[in-house]
């Protein structure tokens, strides 16, 4: 995945992440054109579940994605679980 700048789209150099929690990241990050110098945070979080994890922590929660919820239902209701 490419990030760019918000303000003059080059790319961003990212650098010292910290994890608050296990689906949350926090970047620096530095814009590389030296004629806008942008720098900032960049946030990635997991939001949602697509295919359950065959080894889960029980601390980590990640709600299913609706697609997956929608697999789930049709599973249950097929008796093939
Ligand atoms: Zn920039």
């Amino acid at each position: 995945m490419r990030i760019t700048c918000p303000h003059c789209r080059e790319s961003v150099a990212t650098r010292s992440s910290v994890r608050p929690n296990a689906a949350l990241y926090w970047a620096y990050a530095q814009c590389v054109n030296p004629e806008c110098g942008w720098g900032g945070k960049i946030q990635i979080e997991f939001v949602t579940t697509r295919a359950p994890s065959q080894n889960p922590q029980p601390d980590v929660q990640i709600p299913a994605d609706p697609e997956l919820r929608r697999l789930l239902r049709e599973q249950l209701l097929a008796g093939s679980y």
